[in-house]
């Protein structure tokens, strides 16, 4: 039984970094013009409303991309640009930041005429709202388990392959299963781009997925982390991100984003990377 609303933490700290990432690989790739097959995993509903009763009993937003959205004049580095644009999209009425994108509307927007989206969503009333957001845009949704759907479309027929897995971790052993499913996804199409995204908790949960990833068969892991300044005593004090096959020159330019974000005025984090598994 699926418990997990992503509405409950849409644009916090954890989905800038992620969404972060995300734009920034795309963007990347995308300076070859072949196509790029994209599949998320775990895709959740496609936009959300950021004064929703569910988002506002957390106000994770709140410390998250709306501190982002109001230090956009001062932000250094160009890469954050596609983000914004899309996010200015989003709420073209207002200068406050009241919609914002999930995964499979950050990869809708970037998806150019060779490039495919495949997304899986397992909760039924997600799942249902991801498909009626996404029959009007061509985009295909499967309502199964991602991790073992994905296979099925690997190796893609395009020549490039980025694939999102972001899991909601309700269960221990989801840990094992990302890295057990990297590595036989990997086996498949070993060009393929990986993004994985996981929380940093006080129990080391995610060492789980670190262990599995770093003595698997997959090489070239770029590791991503910030950690909140002022962690919770429990819980989430962070956020990770495992970039397998990641474009040249991709460490330089998130760690630039992240750098522009991490202060007191905006995320309150410090952000780390290093390579889990060399090339
Ligand atoms: N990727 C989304 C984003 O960045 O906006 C957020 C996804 S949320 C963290 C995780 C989602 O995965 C939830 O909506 C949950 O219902 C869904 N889910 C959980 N287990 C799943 C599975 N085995 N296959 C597909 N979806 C699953």
């Amino acid at each position: 039984m699926l418990s997990y609303l992503h509405a409950f933490h849409a644009g916090n700290f954890a989905d800038v970094q992620k969404h972060a990432a995300l734009t920034l690989t795309m963007s990347m790739m995308q300076a070859k013009p072949s196509g790029i097959a994209c599949i998320d995993t775990h895709a959740g509903s496609a936009v959300y409303d950021l004064n929703s009763d569910r988002a506002r009993k957390t106000a994770e937003a709140d410390d998250g991309i709306r501190k982002v959205w109001a230090a956009r004049g001062s932000l250094a580095s160009a890469d954050w640009q596609p983000m914004l644009s899309v996010l200015s999209g989003l709420n073209p009425a207002s200068d406050d930041l009241n919609r914002y994108p999930g995964s499979p509307a950050w990869f809708a927007h970037f998806l150019r005429a060779d490039d495919t989206l495949t997304t899986f969503e397992l909760h039924p009333t997600e799942g249902a709202r991801l498909e009626e957001w996404a029959s009007a845009r061509g985009i295909k949704v499967r309502q199964e388990d991602g991790l073992k759907g994905m296979f099925r479309l690997l190796p893609p027929r395009q020549p490039r392959l980025l694939v999102l897995m972001d899991p909601s971790y309700e269960i221990k052993s989801d840990y094992q299963a990302v890295a057990s499913a990297l590595a036989k996804a990997w086996k498949k199409c070993r060009h393929g781009v990986y993004l994985i995204w996981y929380p940093v908790l006080t129990s080391g949960l995610e060492k789980g997925l670190l262990e599995g990833v770093e003595q698997g068969p997959v090489r070239k892991v770029l590791r991503s982390e910030v950690h909140l300044d002022h962690p919770p005593e429990r819980g989430m004090t962070g956020s990770g991100m495992l970039m397998v096959n990641p474009p040249w020159g991709l460490s330089e330019r998130l760690s630039a984003m992240m750098d522009d974000v991490s202060g007191r005025e905006a995320l309150g984090v410090t952000h780390r990377l290093d390579w889990l598994v060399p090339e």
